[in-house]
């Protein structure tokens, strides 16, 4: 897989914490030059950065754009491309969560998590295709969730955002059907980072569980594995999608659920 990945650029969303730093140290591992973006700590950020570059050889750049903002993704999309001269990759990766009844839900999170997990990959995508299609070659890897399938009791904004991002995978996969782009979407089950945690935690709070119980209720639930999955694995299918050998593979949505959506 090296082959295909060395020297490339990609940009990976989200990529200070979870799914995305895995995504973004199995590019660099790849020898893939990489533009990142996510909230956090600026040390932290930057030593993730260094390590990333040292440790690989590869050119890592931060860009500090809150994707809620669209001139801040037109900016961060000119800089990778005047950092790099191409963008080969993009993994729409940063996500939100919030979880509460619809009818209580709060109106300003809804907005939010549409904006960051739905609109924000439409017009990071719309932003970079015109470069890719210029190149003659392009992975798009948007992160959807097996709520991109079904839906989870209290997370309609979500489930909503995630389903969207199905459809618009398909619709790109289709717009570039005949290029040497593909556009796919993966699906995770339970990848215990900081959006799992939360959860883990409320469920302690309101049924008086140990840390130990509230994380193994949360897996029965929906995990025939009854493993998390870790974020590790989820890069490695990234990975896949980005490699000559997935070229014909476009417009799906892969899950990685340990079984949830076979019940
Ligand atoms: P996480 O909270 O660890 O990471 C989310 C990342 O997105 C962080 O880097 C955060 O700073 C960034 N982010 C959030 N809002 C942003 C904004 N407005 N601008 C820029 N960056 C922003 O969560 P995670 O679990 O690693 O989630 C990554 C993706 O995987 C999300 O799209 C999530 O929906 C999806 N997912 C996660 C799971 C899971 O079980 N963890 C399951 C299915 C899908």
């Amino acid at each position: 897989m090296g082959s295909t990945l060395k020297g490339k650029s990609a940009i990976v969303t989200g990529a200070t914490s979870g799914i995305g730093n895995a995504i973004a140290s199995a590019f660099a591992e790849e020898g893939c030059n990489l533009m990142f973006n996510g909230f956090g700590d600026s040390e932290e950020i930057d030593a993730f950065r260094g390590n990333l570059s040292d440790r690989h050889d590869v050119d890592v750049f931060y860009d500090k754009c809150d994707l809620t903002d669209l001139a801040q993704i037109s900016a961060m999309i000119a800089n990778a491309l005047e950092r790099f001269g191409r963008i080969d990759i993009l993994v729409n990766n940063a996500g939100i969560q919030h979880v509460s009844p619809i009818d209580e839900f709060p109106t300003e999170m809804f907005q939010r998590i549409i904006e960051t997990n739905l609109a924000a990959p439409f017009y990071t995508i719309r932003g970079v295709l015109p470069i890719m299609k210029k190149n003659g070659w392009g992975r798009i890897v948007n992160i959807s969730s097996v709520n991109g399938y079904v839906g989870s009791i209290h997370k309609g904004p979500y489930t909503a955002a995630k389903h969207g991002v199905l459809g618009l995978t398909k619709v790109v996969a289709l717009e570039t059907a005949e290029t040497a782009i593909t556009c796919n979407a993966v699906c995770p089950g339970f990848v215990k980072t900081a959006i799992i945690e939360s959860q883990i935690q409320t469920r302690m709070k309101e049924r008086g569980l140990s840390y130990a119980k509230a994380e193994q209720e949360h897996l029965v639930d929906k995990h025939p594995s009854k493993k998390f999955i870790p974020a590790e694995d989820i890069a490695s299918v990234v990975l896949y999608l980005c490699s000559d050998a997935a070229k014909h593979i476009t417009g799906i949505g892969l899950p990685v659920d340990g079984g949830w959506l076979s019940v």
